[in-house]
């Protein structure tokens, strides 16, 4: 069928509407996940004419919304994910709905000053001073990719190179510090950025050790330095504002990953914990995860943002503006060129929650977090690994006369068993050597009752598992 002749948008959008109400209704006691067999409904050969819109849609929300994982929902504590809040999701239909390109003003003068409005929120959310500017990407490993490929271009040019133009052969190997929480994702931008994975050399095996880097520094020529603002397995932070000063110390590039710990500067309880922020000269964040956005949501800051346009715009082409041209925008700014208008679920919910009801709802996760650690605390089967000074709780299932060559075995195998309970999700990692769950309370629908509904289930099942 020509999409000229499908007349089905009207019941499609109603369907999808008519399904939202009870599906978000549902999220509250739904299991997180209970099966996909229905997707497989979804496959087959390509239809050589195809049924339109109407039809298509009803089948796609009939799958969708019994074969997706509910993660949506206030009990899927899994990695770090966030949940959707009202204003976003209808900010983010609203996105579809106008179909923005927010690659430049001459494309979408209206996308690219909701971005300007909502990145000058986001700085001020965190406490950053009006200076500090970025780009919108896809999540926070493009955010470090952004902010490490800045980095580079620094880098490059302290050696009298523009990277952007000449690549990075001829060049040394760009040094790279870290402390033991780097994040797998930076990494991944390293090694999407031609610098390699390994070149992360890794000072300390928690938070960075700061009189081995300061050594390091010394003799390093200039180089790259990233610190974790919230690290994954028990939510710890590097200490941002001794590692400020003693990188400016030295000529170096101080990079902070804080995908989700930037959001310790929203409540005073926390927000000794990113002291120094303003000295990084980049920041990496995630909009997916605690801003409760929908994916793809991620954003990079850096302290003097003119230096994005050096290194991600697209000079030469004769049909496109360039970085610094009036008709430019966030496109050259960043490493996608067509994006979508992610800006606009980050304003609504920004525009309809305020700073104040932010920070009641990382004030009420903060409160989660330590009532999930005190009945971990209370509990005689169960063992905490590590403190709480954030959102994830980190321990393991230890019950009485199990000894400690089986236990790792034993939290290996309720890390599954939750998987496939599907009533509540959480993740296996390995903290300071032993098995252990680490639930993340980042979603703007969780409760108490969900929270001991986690215990409790990791109880019974851990029982059953014996
Ligand atoms: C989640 C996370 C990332 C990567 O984020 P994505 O959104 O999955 O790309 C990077 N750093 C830290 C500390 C994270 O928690």
């Amino acid at each position: 069928m020509d999409p000229l002749h499908d007349d089905g948008t009207e019941h499609a959008l109603r369907a999808v509407f008519d399904a939202a109400g009870p599906y978000l209704a549902s999220l509250a006691d739904r299991p997180v996940y209970s099966g996909s067999s229905e997707v497989k409904s979804l496959g087959g050969e390509l239809p050589a004419v195809g049924s339109g819109a109407a039809s298509v849609v009803d089948k796609l929300l009939s799958v969708g919304t019994s074969s997706a994982t509910h993660s949506a929902g206030p009990r899927f504590f899994h990695f770090v994910t966030g949940g959707v809040t009202p204003a976003a999701l209808a900010a983010d239909w609203t996105v579809s709905l106008l179909d923005q390109n927010a690659f430049s003003r001459a494309a979408s003068e209206f996308a690219t000053s909701v971005e300007t409005v909502a990145l000058s929120w986001l700085t001020s959310l965190f406490g950053l001073p009006s200076s500090f500017g970025g780009a919108l990407v896809g999540s926070a490993t493009f955010a470090n990719f952004t902010a490490l490929g800045a980095a580079t271009h620094w880098w490059a040019s302290r050696h009298g190179v523009d990277v952007a133009a000449a690549g990075l052969a001829g060049l040394p190997r760009m040094p790279v510090f870290s402390g033991g929480y780097v994040h797998a994702s930076a990494r991944k931008a390293l090694q999407m950025l031609g610098h390699g994975r390994e070149s992360v050399s890794v000072h300390g095996s928690g938070r960075v050790d700061l009189s081995s880097l300061d050594r390091a520094l010394a003799s390093s020529g200039p180089a790259v330095v990233i610190a974790n603002a919230g690290e994954v397995n028990a939510g710890d932070f590097d200490p941002l504002a001794d590692l400020a000063a003693l990188v400016s110390r030295h000529d170096a590039w101080l990079h902070v990953d804080g995908a989700f710990g930037l959001f310790a500067a929203l409540s005073p309880r926390t927000a000794h914990l990113v002291a120094g922020l303003a000295q990084a000269d980049s920041i990496a964040c995630d909009g997916h995860k605690w801003l409760n956005v929908p994916y793809e949501s991620g954003f990079a800051f850096l302290r003097e943002p003119a230096r994005l346009g050096a290194a991600f715009g697209m000079p030469g082409a004769p049909y496109l503006p360039g970085a610094d041209s009036p008709r430019g925008g966030y496109g050259l700014l960043g490493p996608e060129s067509s994006r979508r208008a992610r800006s606009l679920p980050i304003w609504a919910t920004l525009a309809a929650y305020g700073r104040s009801g932010y920070q009641a709802m990382v004030e009420r996760h903060l409160d989660l977090a330590q009532e999930l650690a005190s009945l971990v605390d209370a509990a005689p089967d169960l063992e905490r690994l590590a403190e709480v000074p954030l959102c994830i709780v980190c321990f393991r299932v230890r019950p009485p006369g199990v000894p400690e060559s089986q236990l790792d075995d034993l939290n290996r195998r309720v890390g599954e068993a939750l998987l496939d309970d599907g009533r509540v999700f959480a993740g296996t990692t390995v903290y300071e050597g032993r098995v252990a769950l680490r639930p993340a309370i980042v979603n703007w629908r969780t409760t108490s009752r969900d929270v001991q509904l986690f215990v409790s289930v990791v109880r019974e099942l851990a029982a059953a598992l014996r």
